[in-house]
């Protein structure tokens, strides 16, 4: 068994919510935007919505890949601890703890980051997301993968990935 950490982001990487944030958006405003119209990462630029409420509706929704519990039981198999490092207001940690339990999500470990420090400071070995600036400062022998994303598609990267069950090719 390796002593490899693997870390997943989770908001638009383990649980693609912006999906279903555009639907509750598009709902609740009579539009018709689309997850392909969120090309930039700051939501408020491109539609019209508060700061403040864009991340109300970000708590309301989540969802997540088909087989995610099986693609990450497989990836533990191949020997990876499995480290969850997520960015997020304190008073989410909750419906984020009981999403993983309903997709029953297997985990090693679980960060929640409150402060503005970049993820590459953690110590894992692979970090899968789907922001470029959590990657920018990964260096050898720690290795990043972009999770595509339609805000991250101009960001040029050697390791991207389109699902998570892509990953087995990669790692
Ligand atoms: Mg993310």
């Amino acid at each position: 068994m390796s002593e490899n950490t693997i870390a997943f982001d989770l908001d638009s990487v383990l649980a693609d919510v912006i999906i279903t944030w555009v639907d509750e958006y598009n709902k609740r405003n009579n539009t018709k935007y689309k997850k392909e119209n969120i090309t930039e990462w700051e939501i408020p630029n491109i539609i019209p919505i508060t700061e403040e409420k864009c991340k109300m509706l970000f708590t309301f929704v989540w969802t997540t890949e088909e087989g995610l519990a099986g693609t990450l039981k497989k990836i533990e198999n191949k020997g990876y601890n499995i480290l969850l490092l997520t960015k997020r207001d304190k008073n989410t940690i909750e419906y984020v703890i009981k999403w993983l339990e309903l997709h029953d999500i297997i985990f090693d470990g679980i960060s929640f980051i409150h402060n503005k420090i970049s993820k590459h400071v953690y110590p894992f070995d692979v970090l899968i997301d789907d922001y470029p600036m959590n990657l920018i400062g990964i260096k050898k022998p720690k290795k990043g993968i972009l999770f595509s994303q339609p805000w991250n598609h101009k960001f040029n990267w050697k390791y991207r990935i389109n699902k998570l069950s892509e990953l087995e090719k990669i790692i």
